[in-house]
């Protein structure tokens, strides 16, 4: 078998598709968390659905106005005054940019891959390294960012290489955990181009690491999750982690 490496996740559209099998994930480097729990969580689920039913549109003007206001307090408990100059638009930017960070949740793998996917016999692996990611951590709100490598083997079905980098911005516009961020990058080319395997690394730096506590500066996370020929071949999976630290 031979290999194709593309380093640029840009352009060109290649090849891809089925894999089965579990999944397989681990992590180097120790990561706590938090786990902060709402005693209301369902009395406020349920107030939430009420309110979307009885106005499908609860529009996005109320969202951004309910998240500045949430701002705006936030500045308040943290000592500050909202109300002097430099911080009098801070809430409604903060808010703009929260939803910038999530917007994932408002696109779908179907609207992007949608006639970008090919018929194509092409049996090499495709590799796209080095795809910027950044997320935010869903314990504490903060970011993480870093590279994401993907491999796969197409079983007839290839996409075009920008669409790969298109997954991971849907999936990690969003509250996230890194393990399950690789997980969903992976699982979702797998449904979508049922390839032979599919091979997904990533390794990021957690703000809630390196700014808080221990502050380990140059502490990264690796993650992996691998499908197919790359969980089930010891050598593919390592031509594969080989490419990727070239
Ligand atoms: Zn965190």
């Amino acid at each position: 078998m031979s290999l194709s490496v593309v380093p640029d996740p840009s352009e060109l559209s290649l090849p891809c598709q089925k894999i089965s099998s579990a999944m397989n994930s681990h992590v180097n480097g120790e990561h706590k968390h938090h786990f902060i729990t709402s005693y209301n969580g369902d009395v406020d689920k349920k107030k939430n659905l009420a309110q979307h039913q009885c106005n499908g549109d609860h529009h996005e003007k109320d969202k951004l106005a309910s998240i500045e206001t949430a701002y705006t307090t936030i500045l308040k408990e943290l000592g500050e005054n909202p109300e002097r100059d430099g911080l009098l638009k801070t809430p409604i930017r903060a808010a703009k940019a929260m939803q910038y960070f999530t917007k994932g949740y408002q696109e779908t793998i179907h609207d992007i891959l949608n006639n970008a996917i090919f018929d194509e016999n092409h049996d090499e692996i495709v590799i796209v390294k080095d795809i910027d990611v950044f997320s935010l951590c869903e314990h504490h709100l903060v970011p993480f960012f870093g590279k994401v490598h993907i491999g796969y083997l197409p079983n007839k079905k290839v996409v075009g290489l920008s669409k790969l980098a298109r997954i991971v911005e849907i999936f990690s516009r969003r509250l996230q955990v890194q393990e399950r961020l690789t997980k969903q990058i992976a699982l979702a080319i797998n449904e979508a181009l049922q390839p032979m395997g599919v091979a997904v690394v990533m390794e990021a730096s957690h703000m809630c690491m390196v700014m808080r506590g221990v502050q380990k500066m140059n502490s990264r996370t690796v993650t992996s999750t691998m499908h197919g020929i790359f969980r089930e071949d010891p050598k593919t999976r390592e031509e594969f982690l080989a490419l990727i630290k070239q």
